[in-house]
């Protein structure tokens, strides 16, 4: 798979959270957020300040989360792309290739409801 399908792919894969306002999306991810869990639960992760292997942390626990759509989804609406960090499972990076195919799609979404492109 190319990179663009990659992220067009993922891109889809946010779609169901469309139209879920961002205060829920917000609740949603502080409750079940697997690292709030374990801030909260006093059993912070050991990070060391290299940004390789926190990163690598990071993303480790980000991948075991049951919210992670929901995250990625709150990260790219809110902080777009000047995201920092691991959120949703994803470097900034990552996340910096992905919002641009995030809003077309959004944007050719929104056209279709409103019933294409006029003439
Ligand atoms: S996806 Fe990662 S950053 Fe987002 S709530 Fe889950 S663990 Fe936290």
């Amino acid at each position: 798979m190319n990179p663009d399908d990659h992220f067009e792919e993922m891109a889809a894969g946010l779609d169901r959270y469309a139209t879920v306002p961002e205060d829920v999306l917000l609740d949603v991810v502080t409750r079940d957020g697997a690292c709030m869990w374990l801030y909260t639960n006093e059993n912070e992760p050991s990070w060391t300040g290299d940004e390789v292997s926190d990163r690598e942390l990071a993303a480790r626990i980000c991948a075991g989360c049951p919210v992670r759509r929901e995250c990625l989804e709150l990260e790219l609406r809110t902080a777009g792309p000047a995201t920092v960090g691991v959120w949703g499972a994803l470097s900034d990076e990552d996340r910096r290739a992905l919002y641009p195919v995030w809003v077309a799609r959004r944007s050719r979404a929104e056209s279709d409801v409103d019933g294409g492109p006029s003439a």
